[in-house]
């Protein structure tokens, strides 16, 4: 039986805001609990505007904040891009919101916060008070974002009460640290960007579609910045031996003779290409560039290259392996560059390594020693237990979750089996169920999948039903697995004992909606004693629910009354189908205002996970697809979008037409 249950609050009020912060806080609480013990490294708390999986985790506060992990120092991970609690390459990786409401659990710890943006100022003020220490790490030229209106004024504000704020400003760049200096920073420290730790081999043979000559130019990063002046790439192609790749997204560019554009890659494959080439391309012009420090040039160097770059690249003057030349110079440059014998070696890549990067800045802080002696793969259990811990969700800490703590309500279409027997005669779905298994295939990475969506998205408000979820002992697990940290409702036909469920948790997030299948029973008292047994048990039973199957159509007042009697609230449902030549519920359609073209919040509140784990908008069959429970994950509708059906048949979904 297909059941949508009762309505969650969407729009929680001032009160339900903070009973969710209360609750994301207890969660975040336990794993914080060891930064308050004498763990040899400082904690650190990094407040970034990237998001963990950004650019492959490339960009400077990721890849410093898993090399402070690696150093020893419990490490947390703050992006407005990242969702929930979660821990990654050994740091803490969590929300604006959570962190927001679990600043007080920071108290006592005495750790180090770093921001790179200057909006994370009041947050920053919050954990300050908490006892923390803060550093400010002055990536960009503020200046020139908002003097190009891609930064409201307020931000320069607001940095200016960060400077005053930090104890240190750590610049990326020379001219960042007069900038800073002029700020009236207490302290600074120049802190180039950094690459990887070791060299990358040459490969046998270069990607299949770079593009082959005497000399191989490569460019692999961003192309849409106004800083990349396409017209030295233009001037390249007059030089008949250089064949330059181009690694990055675009979405139209002109065919230009010997350059290639192979579109955006993964990091590792970005990489392939670059160890491939004779020299690297850094073709920035403008002054935004004064103060960037490319982090290509140090994957041109961990490549064994060279790199040729404009003078307005200031923070590249003068440094190791990098020849400065004017736009009109470049052919010249690049086939010069490419010849050069000298080349970097394994020491000047680790020079410049993330970790020597983090290294500098913990010594400007005075914490390094804090850290020292960690492993490579960043904390060792013993020194954050509940880090480890965290990384298996089973031992994740149980949150209690109400209806208003929901932020994402889903229902997931399992399992296709029921032990009704025979199926009840008025079952809509049971001739669907029949042709499939009894679970779809890869079932583990579907539940995990929906548990990851729990953490990054929810707490979800999870609706399980198909056929009858009780009926399959691996969607009762995963019921138990789920509800540990999330709301869950399970609609049943109760034809189950309480030892099948015994270990779901009992903290209430767990509910049943019970059905009431008087084929089943033979009278009222049997499922109600059954109710009784279940709740005795510790599992709330909600409604109970009766299908208006017009054979019972005489006796279900009587039932109701039964019921109603015994305290139980009763919900009759349309009966969907044909009886003797005739189709139910007789007014279906008719009289019902159509919902084609209205905007409707399904897909942005609400998600349907159809049986083989793809995640639709809603519960049509040719609802928008938004990805799948498993891998890539889901990508939600931010705004209501228009309906395309005419009619919506689950008067339950209506709430979300706007
Ligand atoms: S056959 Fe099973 S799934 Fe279908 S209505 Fe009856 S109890 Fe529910
Ligand atoms: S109105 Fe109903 S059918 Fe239309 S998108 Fe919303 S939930 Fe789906």
């Amino acid at each position: 039986m297909r059941h949508i249950p009762t309505p969650i609050v969407t729009y929680p009020d001032r009160g339900a805001v903070v009973a969710a912060r209360a609750a994301i806080e207890g969660a975040l609480a336990s794993p914080l609990a060891p930064l308050r013990s004498a763990a040899p490294g400082v904690p650190m708390c990094i407040l970034s505007g990237c998001g963990w999986q950004d650019t492959g985790g490339a960009q400077r506060p990721v890849a410093l904040a898993r090399a402070f992990a690696a150093a020893g120092h419990p490490v947390i991970y703050c992006s407005k891009l990242d969702h929930g609690v979660a821990v990654r390459d050994g740091c803490l990786v969590t929300d604006r919101m959570t962190m927001a409401a679990a600043a007080p659990a920071l108290r006592g710890a005495g750790g180090v916060v770093i921001t790179t943006l200057p909006d994370w100022t009041p947050l920053v003020q919050r954990i300050q008070e908490q006892g923390w220490r803060v550093a400010y790490d002055l990536i960009d030229d503020w200046d020139g974002f908002v003097a190009g209106g891609d930064l409201g004024s307020a931000a320069l504000r607001q940095e200016r009460e960060l400077v005053a704020m930090a104890e240190l400003v750590t610049c990326s760049a020379p001219r960042l640290v007069e900038r800073a200096q002029r700020l009236g920073a207490k302290r600074t420290a120049l802190i180039y960007n950094g690459g990887p730790e070791d060299p990358f081999e040459r490969p046998e043979c270069p990607p299949c579609d770079m593009l082959l000559g005497s000399t191989q130019a490569i460019y692999s990063g961003y192309l849409y910045g106004s800083w990349f002046d396409w017209s030295i790439l233009w001037r390249l192609t007059g030089r008949r031996r250089l064949a330059t790749t181009v690694v990055g997204r675009y979405s139209r560019v002109d065919a230009l003779p010997r350059v290639r554009f192979v579109g955006e890659r993964s990091y590792a494959d970005a990489m392939r290409y670059v160890a491939s080439a004779d020299v690297g391309l850094v073709p920035f012009a403008g002054s935004l560039c004064r103060s960037v420090d490319p982090i290509k040039y140090y994957d041109y160097l961990a490549a064994g290259i060279w790199t040729v770059a404009t003078p307005d690249v200031k923070p590249l003057i003068g440094r190791p392996f990098v020849v400065t030349a004017r736009p009109d110079e470049w052919p010249d440059a690049v086939a010069s560059a490419a010849r050069r014998k000298a080349r970097p070696t394994a020491d000047d890549v680790r020079a410049n390594a993330w970790s020597a990067r983090a290294r500098q800045m913990t010594d400007a802080l005075g914490i390094s020693e804090s850290g020292a002696g960690a492993g490579a793969e960043g904390l060792p259990p013993e020194r954050w237990p509940h880090a480890a811990a965290l990384a298996a969700p089973e031992a994740w800490p149980e949150r209690q979750v109400s209806e208003a703590d929901a932020r994402l309500r889903v229902t997931w279409e399992v399992p296709a089996t029921c032990q009704m027997a025979p199926a009840c005669p008025y079952c809509n779905n049971a001739a669907g169920r029949a042709a499939l298994p009894a679970l779809p295939e890869n079932w583990g990475g579907i539940v995990a999948g929906i548990e990851q969506l729990g953490e990054e998205r929810g707490p979800l408000y999870l609706s399980v039903c198909y056929g009858e979820p009780t009926s399959q002992p691996d969607v009762i697990r995963a019921i138990g697995r789920l509800g540990r940290r999330n709301k869950v409702d399970v609609s049943t036909n109760l034809l189950f004992r309480p030892p099948d469920i015994a270990e779901w948790p009992r903290s209430g997030n767990i509910r049943l909606a019970t059905s009431f299948h008087p084929h089943a029973w033979g009278s009222v008292g049997a499922f109600v004693a059954r109710r009784r047994e279940i709740e005795a048990a510790g599992i709330e039973c909600g409604v109970a629910l009766i299908v208006a199957w017009p054979p019972y159509a005489e006796r279900i007042p009587g039932w109701r009354a039964e019921m109603e009697a015994a305290g139980i609230t009763v919900e009759v449902l349309p009966f969907w189908g044909r009886w003797r030549g005739k189709s139910y519920p007789e007014a279906a359609g008719e009289g019902e205002e159509s919902c084609l073209g209205r905007p409707c919040r399904a897909g942005v509140d609400y998600l349907f996970v159809a049986f083989d784990g793809t995640a639709r908008r809603c519960y049509l069959p040719d609802a928008e697809v938004l990805g799948h429970a498993i891998g890539a994950g889901v990508r939600m509708l931010d705004k209501p979008q228009p309906c395309v059906s005419r009619i919506c048949p689950c008067p339950d979904m209506w709430r979300y037409l706007v």
